[in-house]
């Protein structure tokens, strides 16, 4: 095969699910977030994350819900978004969990006719400032509503901004997100879930949360903060951080979480071509890369069109053992790698796995960790591998 391929390999997706919960016993549910077509993974991915014990995932269209339920005909499903007017009767056939987040949007739902029995969850903003009620009062009246309707409140939450990795606004979220519930018995209310990925490796749980909400970690990355290691900058920096810490009363930071998470999904591909390329040679377009010696390059079939684009900051790539630089522009459907003797026409190249961490990849690419793997889950053949 000479096109590129994703290979996600469900068996890693199992297995990160349950190493999270048996990690994570002390909440009651975790949704599992699938928003991205499962962060570029594939609805298939469902199923693996079931298997691992995920009992609720929650969307950002109704595309995906549709997609899910090709998979599992009956796990609840959270719809993150505002559902639109026209929709409500495909919302309730899908049999979604409607995120509630505004009065209008929640009058809108309320004065449908249709004797549907909807869950609800009430997002609450507490200072991201995308979706969300703000103000204390309307979430009482929401909850009121909710309860004089046919439709149940199962839940209730917030979205983080920030890590909260010594900065005050993760904490100024769990007291805003207290101050605008306290109306309300948040006892009363199955699921209370404040946090995402981060939140649940890097802090202690929170208080009035039961819930825990979960995207990157669920695919295999452990996006919990790493300590600063040796030195003494390090230690100064350790030391700035506890008086921050108490200064501003920040919630405890746990760094280096010991859990057994392996990335699923990996991007590979065959060499087209060897070339070999004199000195003063120039490569690719723009011929922005003249060649400082005698070379050989190996052409890739990954490009732009393959989510690999264009910033390139000192990418590399994985062939055998061993990392090759890309040089030149990177094109539509294809780019040049700078190579030595030890490869050879048949070998197989990995642009992101083993070696090349999400981390690595993203260094060099300018993308975020969950941009990234969009980019390549989304443009490319995926391959499960059990
Ligand atoms: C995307 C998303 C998450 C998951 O975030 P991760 O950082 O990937 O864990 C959680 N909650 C909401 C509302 C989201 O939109």
């Amino acid at each position: 095969m000479t096109d590129s391929y994703v290979q996600i390999d469900l068996s890693k997706l199992k297995n990160n699910a349950s190493a999270i919960i048996s990690k994570y016993p002390e909440y009651e549910g975790y949704i599992g977030i699938i928003k991205g077509d499962c962060y570029g993974h594939g609805m298939r991915a469902v199923q693996a994350l079931y298997d691992g014990g995920i009992r609720y995932f929650a969307v950002s269209s109704l595309e995906e819900a549709k997609n899910v339920r090709e998979y599992l005909s009956d796990v609840p499903i959270l719809y993150l978004e505002p559902v639109d007017k026209a929709c409500i009767d495909e919302a309730a056939q899908l049999g979604l969990t409607l995120g509630i987040s505004d009065m209008e949007h929640l009058k809108c739902v309320l004065s449908n006719k249709t004797a549907h029995c909807f869950k609800m969850h009430l997002q609450i903003d507490a200072g991201f400032n995308r979706l969300g009620f703000k103000d204390k009062y309307e979430i009482k009246q929401a909850v009121d509503m909710i309860g004089n309707s046919q439709y149940t409140l199962e839940g209730m939450y917030q979205h983080f901004a920030t890590a909260g990795i010594f900065d005050v606004h993760y904490d100024n979220q769990i007291r805003r997100f207290k101050e605008l519930t306290s109306l309300v018995d948040l006892l009363k209310i199955p699921m209370v879930h404040l946090g995402s990925g981060v939140s649940l490796l890097g802090h202690p749980k929170i208080d009035v949360a039961n819930t825990t909400r979960m995207g990157l970690v669920m695919y295999g990355y452990n996006i919990g903060p790493e300590s600063y290691g040796g030195g003494i900058k390090n230690k100064i920096r350790t030391l700035r951080d506890k008086y921050y810490q108490k200064k501003y009363n920040l919630t405890e930071t746990i760094r280096d979480v010991n859990i057994d998470l392996a990335p699923a999904m990996s991007y590979k591909c065959r060499i087209l071509q060897l070339k070999d390329v004199a000195c003063g040679e120039y490569v690719g377009y723009n011929a922005s890369y003249k060649a400082p010696s005698d070379m050989t390059l190996a052409i890739l079939p990954i490009g732009y069109n393959n989510g690999i684009g264009h910033a390139n900051y000192g990418r590399v790539v994985q062939i055998g053992d061993k990392l090759y630089p890309i040089v030149g522009e990177i094109g539509m459907n294809m780019c040049a790698v700078k190579v030595d003797g030890d490869v050879s026409i048949d070998d197989e190249v990995t642009i992101l796995g083993d070696k090349i961490t999400l981390g690595r990849f993203c260094r060099s690419s300018g993308m975020g960790l969950a941009e990234a793997l969009l980019n390549i889950g989304k443009n490319n053949n995926r391959i499960y591998v059990e």
